[in-house]
């Protein structure tokens, strides 16, 4: 009688990647360390799990993410450690703990899961990975174009169609809280109609409140105080720098006085590339000038500027669109037929022998009709199949049949081969296929 096993299934959220998708998530990882070199970023590594403190210092407590989307817990010591909700914090951190910053600028990316308790639906997940750079040491917007033609770049070359990049500045210190005075005074007029989150947020974070998502809150923020009308001289100036250097370098913006991204930490300078084509969880990458946090927690005043891009998000949108620029996963060179072990005995060694010759080799294992094992080949998408019976094992030859002809001179018919020979014949053959 069969017995009654539950299955364990992955945590609610919680992706498996399978064989059929790492091929994609490779080619976009790898382009955007390619990209990145050129730009000369380097990668840092840190780890996933920080002290709760780090998280609740540098996000804001008042932040969705700190105050209900963390995953924390005690460790056996009774520390409070966190998974990382996202990689500015710990980046940071890990500059100042190895002294990153100190009279020096840094160019940095980083990959790697995040974790958020959210409601999981299309494009937001609880595990979910980012890609994210971000720039130390530069005060002036120039560093913020450099960064935004690199996404630019990144979109180009993934050729991620429907993409556009919405601007704001969130001003300086004493911009903000000109501005933050006035929306008070418009928002608590409207107080009794907006949604719960916002009321509580009219007194603690008033900014925040520009993010939500109610839509009785929207239709009132729509007469609201624009944060543009009080940025003072300075930042207004850097923030018409920063549109003349898009502007040179012929990327196209939008400027929306709404956008305060899901984070405290921002100042001045904040975007978000938006998919058009994408539903409710359009924003592929975000990010903004955070010059307060190196010192807030506890390095030295550091201006620092940068973006995180969800990656789920982004193969999401490349998968819905056809004509993008990923290839299709690499099919064998050679697949290796065999017959009896001592077929497989030689089977196996010409499989390392190809491998170390630089082939992709699909080699069959156990028993198997040659016919089956031809179906398997035909299947693979191998350009050539070598075979290697108990008549090729003992006269210590293999045969060689081409399967994707594409050469029209090349022969259809099954050859004999020399069993030295085999790596030279086909490496010589895969170059003219
Ligand atoms: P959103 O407004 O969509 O919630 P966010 O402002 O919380 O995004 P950030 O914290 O700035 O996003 O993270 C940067 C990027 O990471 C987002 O633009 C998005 O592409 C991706 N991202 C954020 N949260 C999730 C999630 N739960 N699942 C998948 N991707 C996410
Ligand atoms: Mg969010």
């Amino acid at each position: 009688m069969a017995s009654k096993t539950s299955i364990i299934k992955a945590v609610k959220g919680m992706n498996d990647v399978l064989p059929d998708q790492t091929g994609l998530w490779q080619q976009v990882e790898q382009l955007c360390q390619e990209l990145f070199a050129q730009f000369s970023y380097r990668q840092i590594r840190t780890p996933i799990v920080e002290s709760t403190s780090l998280f609740a210092r540098s996000i804001g407590e008042d932040t969705d993410i700190v105050s209900k989307e963390m995953y924390t817990f005690a460790d056996r010591n009774n520390d409070s450690l966190t998974l990382r909700p996202e990689g500015t914090a710990s980046t940071v951190r890990a500059g100042i703990q190895n002294g990153l910053f100190y009279n020096q600028q840094q160019r940095l990316w980083y990959v790697g899961p995040m974790f958020r308790y959210e409601r999981p639906q299309k494009g937001r997940y609880r595990q979910f990975h980012q890609i994210g750079v971000e720039c130390y040491g530069w005060q002036e917007p120039d560093i913020e174009a450099e960064v935004l033609s690199m996404t630019q770049a990144l979109f180009e070359r993934l050729g991620l169609k429907n993409t556009q990049l919405h601007i704001n500045s969130l001003g300086d210190q004493a911009s903000r809280a000109a501005f933050r005075q006035a929306l008070v005074d418009y928002l608590s007029q409207h107080q009794s109609s907006l949604d719960e989150d916002s009321q509580r947020r009219l007194n603690s974070n008033p900014l925040r409140i520009l993010d939500s998502k109610n839509p009785t809150t929207q239709s009132i923020l729509e007469g609201a105080p624009s944060i543009l009308d009080y940025l003072n001289p300075q930042s207004q100036s850097r923030f018409e720098r920063l549109q003349a250097y898009l502007t040179a370098l012929g990327l196209e913006f939008t400027i929306s006085p709404q956008l305060v991204r899901g984070l405290d930490y921002y100042n001045d300078t904040v975007f978000e590339w938006i998919n058009t084509e994408f539903g409710a969880q359009s924003t592929v990458c975000g990010g903004g000038r955070y010059d307060g946090m190196v010192a807030q927690l506890g390095g030295q005043a550091t201006p620092a500027f940068g973006f995180g891009m969800g990656l789920e998000r982004l193969i999401q949108m490349l998968q819905e669109q056809s004509d993008n620029a990923l290839s299709e996963p690499q099919a064998p060179d050679v697949f290796l037929v065999s017959l009896g072990s001592p077929g497989r005995e030689i089977a196996l060694t010409l499989q390392a022998q190809l491998v170390n010759a630089g082939c992709r080799v699909l080699c069959h294992m156990g028993e198997g009709s040659i016919k089956n094992q031809f179906k398997r080949a035909d299947k693979s998408g191998a350009s050539v199949a070598l075979i290697v019976g108990d008549d090729e094992a003992q006269a210590e030859t293999v045969g060689l049949k081409i399967l994707r002809k594409q050469a029209a001179e090349s022969t259809q018919e099954q050859q004999s081969i020399a069993y030295n020979q085999v790596v030279d014949v086909v490496t010589n053959l895969l170059k003219t296929l």
